[in-house]
């Protein structure tokens, strides 16, 4: 089986089903804010909060596990851009960044992306977890599986 790393450039770096690489291609309408030559940056149409964009790369990825290094590096380096930009522009009181991997972590476009979400005191989101302590010894047998 030939693995995606080995396909020509242009077979691997888009996916034909997907609507990001479509947006980053201009084969669907996106409200883009920012780009380079790694990636692009467009509004969400569901916004979370007022100025809430999601960055991606431009060659398709699906996640996080995916995504190769340098993608990962420019997507990151382009959504603080971003988040610097809704401070300044927006009047934000601070900036939440989210990736979700997977579907049971609520990914739903799977192509890599990062929001850039505007916050703003006083804003209706909340964490989507109550913090509260652990068992200790369970956060000890996590961090040993980890290391
Ligand atoms: P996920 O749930 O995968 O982390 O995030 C996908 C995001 O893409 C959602 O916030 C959703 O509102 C946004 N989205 C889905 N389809 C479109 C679209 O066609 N255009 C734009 N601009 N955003 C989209
Ligand atoms: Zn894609």
């Amino acid at each position: 089986m030939v693995s995606q790393g080995k396909l020509p450039r242009a077979m691997a770096d888009t996916d034909p089903d997907c609507i990001f690489c479509k947006i980053a291609a201009g084969e669907l309408p996106g409200a883009v804010v920012d780009e380079d030559d790694h990636t692009i940056a467009f509004m969400d149409i569901s916004p979370a909060t007022r100025g809430h964009a999601l960055v991606i790369p431009r060659r398709h990825s699906r996640n996080l596990l995916e995504i190769e290094p340098e993608d990962l590096t420019a997507t990151m380096l382009a959504a603080q851009r971003l988040a610097a930009r809704v401070t300044e522009r927006l009047g934000a009181d601070g900036v939440s960044l989210l990736n979700s991997c997977g579907r049971v972590a609520w990914q739903t476009v799977f192509h890599f992306h990062i929001h850039v979400i505007p916050r703003y005191d006083g804003d209706p989101l909340r964490l989507p977890w109550e913090p509260a302590p652990g068992d200790p010894d369970e956060i000890a047998a996590a961090a040993a599986a980890l290391r």
